[in-house]
Formats: C-alpha cells, sequence, structure tokens
C-alpha cells in the first residue's frame, strides 16, 4: 500500500512536471510566434494596424491623411513611441481574419463588439457608443415597424455588424426578410444608393450617420435598430496581453485628458447643426452665387494666408453672399461689417462685394492673429466666434473657462462658457459683460458645416474631407504628430 502510494506520487510529480513544461513551451512558442506584442513593438519602432477606408476610420484629405481611427491609432502609436504603419483591409472579413492570424497588432476601423467577433479577436475597452441607424428617402414612406423592411431593398456591408444584425432578427422573428450584402461598397456609397433612390434602405452607426447625412440631403434616419453597440480595437487572441494592456492605459489617459472628447468634437461635434433643407439651399446657392465671388475669396485668402473655403463659408453665414444684406442693427453687406469694423479695415462701401470681402477678410485674418498662441483648430474656431460676438466677449468666455477649470484654449471648453455670458450671474462679474454667447457657438458650427460642404463639393466622389484647412493641418509638426506613414493595402 506504501509502496502504491508513494508510485502515485512520483507519477503525479511527473505529470505536473510535464504540464510545466508543456506549458513553458507553449508561451515560448506564442509569444515567438507573435510579431505584435508589446516589446516586438517597441524592439521594432512600428506599431502595424489595420483599417478600412471610410469616413469614420481613414482616407485621405486634399494634403493630408484624416479620420477619427487614423489619429487615435495616431495618439497610441506617439505614446508607445513608435512609427505607425497603416494597412487598409479591402473588406471587413480580410481585416478581421488579418488580425485573427496576428498579421498585425490592432484594428483600429470602427469595429462594433459583438459575440460572433469575440469568438475570433479579443476586443480592448469601447470608446464609443453606437445605434444601428436604418436609412431611408425622405420622399418615401418613413417605416416605424421593423415588420416593414420585409420586400424592400436592403443593402448593407458584407461581414458587418449590420449583416449580423439582419441575420439575427431573420433567425429571431421575420424568416422572410432579405437583404443583399457588398462586399465591394462602403457605408457613403450606400447612403448615396439611398439618396439617389437605388435602393431602400441601408443601415449604418450613428456616428457614421452622423459624419455622412450632410451630405446626402434627401436621407434620414427611419428608426434605430437593436440596442446599443460598442465599437472597440481588435486585437489578436494569440498574442500575449501586454499590447492590450498598454491600449487600456492608453485609454484611459486619453479619457482622462479629454483628447479623446477632443477628437469626437472634432469628428462628430459640429454635425448635424444645420438641417437637411438647410443643406440643400447651401448647395443650391453654391451652385448659383459663389461663382461671382469665389476669385475674390480666393484672392483674400492668398493675401491673408487663409482657406478661400473658409472665407466664402464665413461670407454665407454672414449674408448668403448677398452684398446688400442688412441687420437690424444696421449692419451691411456680404461679409456684415459694423461701421467701426469697416472703417477700421478701410472700406469705403460697405455695400460693394470685393471691399466687403476685402475687409472682412482682413479682420479675420486680425483676429486670429490675437490669439495667436492657440494651436490649430481651435485658434480658427475661437477666432470665428470672436468675428460674430467681439474679441473681449470671447476673451470673457475664456477667463471663465479657466475659472470653471477647462482649457481657456480650447474651442470644446470655450463654447460651454460663451452661453454663460448671457446669465447676469457671469456676467456681471466680466470686463466686457452681457452678451447672447450662444450664438457664436451657433455661428461656428454652422461654418465649419458649410466649410465642410465646399471641400466636399470640390472633390470627385465618394470622397470625405472634414477637418483640415488648406495649408494648415490641424495636427501639424507642433503638436508632435509624424508625417504620412507608410500604407500597404491588403485585398
Ligand atoms: N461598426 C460596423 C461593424 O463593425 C461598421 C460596418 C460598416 O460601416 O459597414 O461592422
Amino acid at each position: 500500500m506504501q509502496q502504491h502510494l508513494a508510485n502515485k506520487q512520483q507519477w503525479l510529480l511527473k505529470a505536473s512536471f510535464a504540464l510545466c513544461l508543456l506549458c513553458i513551451v507553449f508561451v515560448l512558442v506564442m509569444s515567438s510566434g507573435s510579431r505584435h506584442d508589446y516589446d516586438d513593438i517597441m524592439d521594432k519602432g512600428v506599431l502595424t494596424i489595420i483599417t478600412r477606408n471610410s469616413p469614420t476610420t481613414y482616407y485621405q484629405d486634399k494634403d493630408q491623411v484624416s479620420g477619427f481611427e487614423y489619429e487615435l491609432a495616431q495618439m497610441f502609436a506617439q505614446y508607445l513611441g513608435v512609427k505607425l504603419e497603416v494597412v487598409v483591409a479591402d473588406t471587413l472579413d480580410d481585416l478581421i481574419s488579418e488580425v485573427e492570424s496576428g498579421n498585425v497588432a490592432l484594428a483600429a476601423a470602427g469595429l462594433t463588439i459583438t459575440p460572433e467577433r469575440n469568438e475570433r479577436v479579443r476586443f480592448a475597452s469601447s470608446y464609443l457608443d453606437v445605434q444601428q441607424k436604418l436609412v431611408y428617402r425622405i420622399d418615401q414612406k418613413r417605416p416605424k415597424k421593423i415588420e416593414q423592411l420585409l420586400g424592400k431593398t436592403i443593402v448593407v456591408t458584407a461581414h458587418s455588424s449590420h449583416a449580423q444584425y439582419l441575420r439575427d432578427l431573420q433567425q429571431s422573428s421575420l424568416p422572410q426578410l432579405t437583404w443583399i450584402e457588398r462586399d465591394d461598397a462602403e457605408v457613403s456609397e450606400l447612403v448615396q444608393m439611398v439618396e439617389n433612390g437605388e435602393i431602400d434602405y441601408t443601415i449604418v452607426d450613428s456616428n457614421e450617420f452622423d459624419a455622412l447625412s450632410g451630405f446626402y440631403p434627401n436621407v434620414a434616419s427611419a428608426l434605430q435598430l437593436g440596442e446599443t453597440q460598442q465599437l472597440a480595437w481588435a486585437f489578436s487572441k494569440c498574442s500575449d496581453n501586454s499590447l492590450l494592456n498598454k491600449s487600456r492605459e492608453f485609454f484611459q489617459l486619453v479619457r482622462e485628458t479629454g483628447l479623446l472628447s477632443q477628437l469626437e468634437e472634432r469628428y462628430y461635434g459640429h454635425l448635424n447643426q444645420i438641417d437637411n433643407v438647410g443643406t440643400l439651399t447651401f448647395l443650391r446657392q453654391a451652385d448659383q452665387r459663389l461663382h461671382r465671388y469665389q476669385e475674390l475669396f480666393q484672392k483674400e485668402a492668398n493675401t491673408h494666408e487663409l482657406d478661400w473655403r473658409l472665407l466664402a463659408a464665413i461670407g454665407y453665414q454672414e449674408s448668403h453672399w448677398k452684398p446688400r444684406a442688412r441687420s437690424r442693427t444696421g449692419v451691411r453687406g456680404l461679409m456684415m461689417l459694423t461701421r467701426t469694423t469697416a472703417k477700421e479695415m478701410g472700406v469705403k462701401n460697405r455695400l460693394n462685394a470685393e471691399q466687403s470681402i476685402q475687409g472682412g477678410s482682413a479682420y479675420f485674418a486680425k483676429l486670429k492673429k490675437r490669439f495667436d498662441h492657440i494651436a490649430e483648430p481651435d485658434r480658427t474656431w475661437i477666432a470665428l466666434a470672436a468675428y460674430n460676438v467681439g474679441a473681449g466677449h470671447v476673451k470673457d468666455a475664456q477667463k471663465i473657462t479657466e475659472k470653471r477649470g477647462g482649457d481657456p484654449e480650447r474651442w470644446m471648453d470655450v463654447k460651454e462658457s460663451l452661453p454663460l455670458l448671457a446669465q447676469k450671474k457671469y456676467y456681471k462679474k466680466t470686463q466686457y459683460g452681457f452678451a447672447r454667447g450662444y450664438e457664436p457657438v451657433e455661428y461656428v458650427q454652422n461654418i465649419r458645416r458649410f466649410y465642410d460642404l465646399l471641400v466636399w463639393r470640390e472633390q470627385p466622389e465618394p470622397s470625405y474631407s472634414f477637418n483640415s484647412t488648406d495649408g494648415e493641418s490641424f495636427f501639424t509638426a507642433d503638436s508632435g504628430y509624424t508625417t504620412i506613414p507608410p500604407l500597404t493595402v491588403v485585398n
């Protein structure tokens, strides 16, 4: 009996030793096989991510690479102190497969966390909540219930969370439901198809809808489908957790420092301020009227090193490009100059379009100089607010911002304080007193939208150009961002 027990103990010892050895070998194999663990990335000095070419992720702007996901990944690379390499996948399926097989460090691609994907990849903590929106054309009957999807042409991106949603719906309650999945089209093309009346519906995420709907004035969201979902970066299951953990630290940091909400504000914050009618009117007037003044805007833009489309957007917001416009308070002309400003800028006749554009542009350039210690793009938005409400009130709002613990050089914070200038409790302590501070907030949002539309109008479709002004890249060398990374395309 004694002998038997000793044998058994020996056997157990051997077995656990073998198991340990196996574990060590397994860990060694895993870590040498994966080339994208934290240590490998630090050794090589390169973080390789995969994304897709879409308006919310990554796209080539006129003079720079842009996109919410791209910029977030740039920040992460910067946080790690390495260079960013971007791989662009053709389809969502390619994208997930590349992550799954560990060929890239992570996917930053507006990916929704779904149970099916959870089987294949490991998601980091979510950075954005989204809702799925059913997009329809506004001259058609608005579907109010899910059953109304039956018999309609619905097209979604292949392998997307939207396709998965429809599959689940078909299995759970609507067996007759049909739809088409497209591998060769991304969301903006699908929204365009709805806009053109080629298909009945498509499904997009709310952030995609926000980014796109302003450019497609004939579409709207009919209803929200399913519960709120979460977007997150995806990591390979065959790498260790080191990079994933680093990304957790990074997300905590960008959340705490407000960098994440700043990025959100920059990409989505000014959208949807103007309704469909506003967009349609703007585009119509841009076709009919803008050509008369475009050269004048361009000339002034050259003189003051500004973007002519920004000046044109100011002109539209001020007067709808009408040289004889007049406000209740006697402000006049295409750029709506007050008598004092006109005099200061050497404008003799405010109703003369050329003089008005000259004076308005010079005035805006002057305001930008007053705020030259502020980094772009905040400097532009703050100078615009000053064009509307006066630099004195903006300075007051900056002081309030500081007192409330915000950053007076961040538009995102200043725009919260501006409306307070209309409240006695605040304005009685300011230097310049009361102001209708909510007006400049709306003013800036509108101009940003008009500017986006002008940029968009110049580009061949489909295109996405939301966030830069020529010559003034919003993330320049000053903010420490690296230049355009090498690109690889995965087919
Ligand atoms: N969030 C969606 C997904 O993860 C995006 C798909 C799309 O834009 O088509 O599938």
